[in-house]
C-alpha cells in the first residue's frame, strides 16, 4: 500500500493549490483527481475575475482571505509567470433607489481594508467607461483578471518540483481512520480498487466535496455540509461591442449576495462576456446535462444589462459556457462564508474538510491552501 503524509482530493484550483502547499512545506503529497486531467469543472467555468473583497461582510473567511489574496495574487502571477491583468471594475446604481445600497456596500468594502476604492458620481463613472450610463459607482482599482488555466498549471508544477504524485483518473471512494493513519480506498478507471494511507487528508472535491466527507462517515446535513448545484451562463459579446469596453462592470449584487449580478468581464483577448445568472439545478439532473446551454434567456440577459450598457443590441449576444457554483444553502437566505474545517471534533483528526468554495475561491485559491496547512500545525 502506498504511503504519504497528505493526501488531496480534486485537482481543481483549490486542490493543485494545497498539493503545491502541502509539497513545499515538506509533507509527502499525493494529489487524487477522477479526471484524466486537471481542472476540467469550476475551476475553468468561471468569470476569471480577481476580486477586490468588497462584497463579503466584515470579518468572514471570504472577506479576510480575498482583500488578502488579492495583492498576493498578482505578486504571484509575476513570480510563475501566469497571464493577468489588474484592469478595475466599476460597481453602477443605475435606477436612483440603488445609490443608498451602493453607498453602503462602499463603506463595506473600506471596513474590510480593499485598496484605492473611490466613490464616483456619474460623470466621473462616465470618464472610466464612456460607454456605460449609471447614477453613481464604485471604482475598485484592484479587481482584475487571471488565466486561471495558467494559473492551476503553475500550482501544479510547483507541488510537483517540490515532489508531490498525482494520481489521474482515480476516484476517491471512502476512507476511514484506523491507529492515527486514514486508509482510503480509491478507484482507477479499469474499476481497479486501489488503497493508500495518509497522516492527513485535504478534501477539495468541489462540487462533491459533500460526498467525499460523506465518505469519512460524516453526517452531511447534521454537520450543514449538503451542497446544492446552481448554474450560472454566460453569453459572449461581437467583437465590435466588446471593444467599446474596458473595465469589469457589475450591477449592484443580490442583496443577500447569492450571486454578484450579472456583470460585463473581460478575458485574455478582450472579448466581454455577460453572466452569469443562477439558477438552482434539479438534483434529479444527471451530470452530464449540467452544462447544457438553455439559450431562453437571453431576453433577460440583454435586458440586465442594456439597462447600464445601452448601445447593446439582442443580436450582439451569443451562447458562452455555463458554470456551476457548489453552494451550501439551497434558497435566497443569507450568502454562507467557505468552511475550511479541520474534523477533530468528530473523532477525525487530520482531515480537513473545504466545503462550499464558491466565488473568490479562484482568487483565494492560495490564502485557502495556506489556511489549511495553518490548521493542520496548530
Ligand atoms: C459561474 C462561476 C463564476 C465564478 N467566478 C469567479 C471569479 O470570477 N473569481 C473567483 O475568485 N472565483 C470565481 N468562482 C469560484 C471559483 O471558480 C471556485 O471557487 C473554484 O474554482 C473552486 O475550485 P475547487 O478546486 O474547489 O473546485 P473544482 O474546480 O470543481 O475542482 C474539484 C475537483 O475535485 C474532483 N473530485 C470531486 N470528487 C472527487 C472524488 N471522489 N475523487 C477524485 N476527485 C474528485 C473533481 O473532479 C474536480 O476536478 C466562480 C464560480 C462559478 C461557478
Amino acid at each position: 500500500m502506498m504511503e504519504v503524509d497528505v493526501i488531496v482530493i480534486g485537482s481543481g484550483v483549490i486542490g493543485l493549490a494545497c498539493a503545491a502547499e502541502s509539497a513545499k512545506q515538506g509533507y509527502s503529497t499525493l494529489l487524487v483527481e477522477r479526471h484524466e486531467s486537471f481542472g476540467q469543472e469550476t475551476s475553468s467555468r468561471n468569470s476569471e475575475v480577481i476580486h477586490s473583497g468588497i462584497y463579503y461582510p466584515t470579518g468572514t473567511l471570504k472577506a479576510r482571505l480575498c482583500v488578502t489574496a488579492n495583492n498576493n495574487l498578482y505578486n504571484e502571477c509575476s513570480r510563475a509567470d501566469v497571464w493577468n491583468r489588474r484592469c478595475g471594475k466599476l460597481i453602477v446604481a443605475v435606477a436612483s433607489g440603488e445609490i443608498e445600497p451602493l453607498k453602503k456596500l462602499y463603506e463595506r468594502g473600506l471596513a474590510n481594508g480593499v485598496d484605492g476604492l473611490r466613490l464616483l458620481d456619474a460623470r466621473e463613472a462616465k470618464k472610466i467607461e464612456p460607454h456605460i450610463e449609471c447614477n453613481s459607482a464604485i471604482f475598485l482599482p484592484t479587481t482584475g483578471i487571471i488565466d486561471s488555466h495558467q494559473l492551476m498549471k503553475s500550482y501544479l508544477l510547483e507541488a510537483k518540483e517540490h515532489g508531490a504524485d498525482t494520481a489521474f483518473g482515480v476516484e476517491f471512494i471512502a476512507g476511514e481512520l484506523k491507529d492515527d493513519r486514514y486508509q482510503l480506498r480509491l478507484r482507477d478507471t479499469n474499476g481497479e480498487n486501489v488503497n493508500v494511507e495518509a497522516q492527513y487528508v485535504v478534501n477539495s472535491g468541489g462540487l462533491r466535496a459533500d460526498k467525499v466527507a460523506e465518505g469519512f462517515g460524516i453526517d452531511i446535513d447534521k454537520a450543514e455540509y449538503r451542497l446544492h448545484h446552481n448554474r450560472g451562463h454566460y453569453y459572449t459579446v461581437s467583437p465590435a461591442k466588446s471593444k467599446l469596453i474596458s473595465h469589469l462592470v457589475y450591477p449592484l449584487p443580490h442583496q443577500h449576495l447569492v450571486s454578484v449580478g450579472i456583470h460585463i468581464t473581460l478575458d485574455k483577448a478582450g472579448q466581454v462576456k455577460l453572466g452569469p445568472d443562477m439558477g438552482y439545478l434539479d438534483p434529479a439532473i444527471p451530470e452530464s446535462e449540467w452544462y447544457k446551454f438553455d439559450d431562453s434567456r437571453k431576453d433577460k440577459f440583454f435586458t440586465a444589462v442594456r439597462s447600464y450598457f445601452p448601445a447593446l443590441e439582442s443580436a450582439d449576444l451569443s451562447p458562452g459556457q455555463v458554470g456551476v457554483r457548489p453552494k451550501l444553502k439551497g434558497s435566497e437566505e443569507t450568502v454562507k462564508d467557505f468552511i475550511v474545517h479541520e474534523e477533530s471534533d468528530k473523532g477525525l483528526q487530520g482531515l480537513v474538510n473545504l466545503i462550499g468554495i464558491e466565488s473568490p475561491g479562484l482568487t483565494c485559491s492560495r490564502e485557502l491552501a495556506r489556511e489549511v496547512f495553518r490548521i493542520l500545525k496548530n
